[in-house]
């Protein structure tokens, strides 16, 4: 098996395995999926994260996260998320105290953008969720209730 990229899928390039575009079990293994017509990886709210607090396109946010450390398709880390977006040059602080509607309230009034990583118990673990606040709006927040921490970006 290679390791087919994201463009070459998107391209329709047929597997190698089985000389199918789109091939479903290889996309799987690849750890891609679709959505919103588009093919993107699994867990991939890290990515997207990144992407809307930065600008970046789709691709490019993913490649940084990959330096940063991440494992596309498994889900990001705080300190991967973290770790990206000070290799751009940016801050990443915690403030969380501001509370969930005051960071939305910061990012209307004054364009600042902020990142929420959160947690709940799922089965005999847990499972994890990020999002972006900016301009007074919330974008893919997890339905309530879980625990979270809220970051302000800085310097991009
Ligand atoms: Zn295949």
């Amino acid at each position: 098996m290679t390791e087919a990229t994201l463009e070459g899928w998107k391209a329709g390039e047929p597997c190698e395995r089985h000389f199918l575009a789109f091939c479903a079990d290889c996309m799987k293994f690849a750890k891609l999926t679709h959505f919103g017509g588009e093919i993107v990886y699994q867990k991939g709210c890290g990515i997207n994260t990144l992407r809307e607090v930065t600008g970046l396109d789709y691709e490019f946010a993913a490649e940084v996260l990959r330096e940063a450390g991440a494992s596309l398709g498994d889900g990001t880390t705080t300190l991967e998320l973290r770790t990206a977006i000070e290799s751009l040059g940016g801050i990443l602080t915690e403030v969380t105290g501001l509370g969930e509607r005051g960071a939305e309230i910061a990012s209307w009034q004054s364009g600042r953008r902020f990142i929420v990583t959160a947690w709940k118990r799922s089965g005999r673990g847990y499972s994890g969720h990020a999002w972006s606040i900016t301009e007074g709006q919330p974008h893919r927040a997890w339905p309530a209730p879980y625990r979270y921490r809220i970051y302000e970006v800085t310097g991009l």
